[in-house]
C-alpha cells in the first residue's frame, strides 16, 4: 500500500493507494496519528495534486557519506561514525513543487536518497527492533548548496534552506520491502546522472536508526535520509530533476532561480 497526501484545492488530505492502482481511497485524518479509516471519497491519481507525503513535526535527520563511492567523489572517506545533520521541516516540499535556488549560492547539487518515515515515538531503538518504528519509505532529494557547505562550517544553510528537501511522491508501506536492494537513479532533463543501489549503503537502515535514536527522540512523521550514492552534480534554473527509487517511485521537481 502507498499513502499519499494530496489536495484538490481545499485543505490537504490523506489517501491510500493500492500498489498498481491509480485509485485514491481518501482517509479520515492523518494515518500517522490515527487508524486509517476511509472517508468515503474516491479520487483518481491524475485529478489531485500530490503534496509532500509527510511534513515532519520535528525533524529530518540526514546521514552524510553513507556510500563509499560518494564519499570518494567528495574527496574523503566514509567517517568512522555516521556524520549526521538536520534539515528543518520548512525545507520540505512535495512532488512538482519548485526547488528555488537561493541568491547566496552559485553551486546547488541534487542528491537522491532513500527516506525512512518513522511511525512511533521512540528512543534508544536497537537495530534488531528498528522495523517496529518504521512507517514506510519515500524518495528524497537532499538538495545541497556546495559552496556554502564548504564555506559555512555548519551545514544548516547549505542543506536546510527553503525547498532543499523534496519528498515524495508517496510513502510506500510494505513490511516485506527490503530497503537494502533498491536501485537509486537521478535524471536531469531526462539524462541519467546518478545510478546506484541501496545495497551499497555503508550503514543500513536498522543501524542508522539505532545510532540516531541513541541521540534524539524520534517522533511519528520524522524522516531519516540515508545518504546518496555517487554521481552528484549541479542543477540550474530551468532544469527538471527526477529521483527514482525502485519499488517506491519517482520524485520530480523543476528548478528555478527568482
Ligand atoms: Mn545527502
Amino acid at each position: 500500500m502507498r499513502v499519499v497526501r494530496f489536495s484538490t484545492g481545499d485543505a490537504p488530505a490523506y489517501a491510500a493507494l493500492d500498489d498498481d492502482s491509480t485509485r485514491l481511497v481518501a482517509l479520515k485524518g492523518d494515518p500517522l496519528f490515527q487508524a486509517a479509516e476511509p472517508s468515503g471519497e474516491i479520487f483518481e491519481l491524475d485529478e489531485v495534486r500530490l503534496l509532500s507525503p509527510v511534513i515532519p513535526r520535528s525533524k529530518v535527520v540526514a546521514v552524510a557519506k553513507n556510500y563509499h563511492d560518494h564519499a570518494a567523489e567528495m574527496g574523503g572517506e566514509v567517517p568512522a561514525t555516521p556524520n549526521i545533520f538536520f534539515k528543518p521541516n520548512t525545507s520540505v516540499i512535495g512532488p512538482d513543487d519548485p526547488i528555488v535556488l537561493p541568491p547566496w549560492t552559485n553551486e546547488v547539487h541534487y542528491e537522491a536518497e532513500l527516506a525512512v518515515v518513522i511511525k512511533t515515538l521512540c528512543k534508544d531503538v536497537k537495530a534488531a527492533d528498528a522495523a517496529s518504528v518504521i512507517f514506510g519509505y519515500t524518495v528524497a532529494n537532499d538538495v545541497s548548496a556546495r559552496d556554502a557547505q564548504r564555506n559555512d562550517g555548519q551545514w544548516a544553510r547549505a542543506k536546510g534552506f527553503d525547498t532543499s528537501c523534496p519528498l515524495g511522491p508517496w510513502i510506500t508501506v510494505d513490511p516485506a520491502l527490503d530497503p537494502h536492494h533498491l536501485e537509486v537513479t537521478t535524471t536531469v532533463n531526462g539524462e541519467v546522472v546518478q545510478s546506484g543501489n541501496t545495497r551499497d549503503m555503508v550503514r543500513g537502515v536498522p543501524e542508522l536508526i539505532e545510532y540516531i535514536s541513541a541521540a534524539f527522540t524520534l517522533l511519528p512523521g520524522d524522516v531519516i535520509l540515508t545518504g546518496t550514492p555517487a554521481g552528484v552534480g549541479e542543477i540550474v534554473d530551468g532544469d527538471r530533476v527526477e529521483c527514482t527509487i525502485e519499488k517506491i517511485g519517482t520524485l520530480g521537481n523543476h528548478v528555478v532561480r527568482r
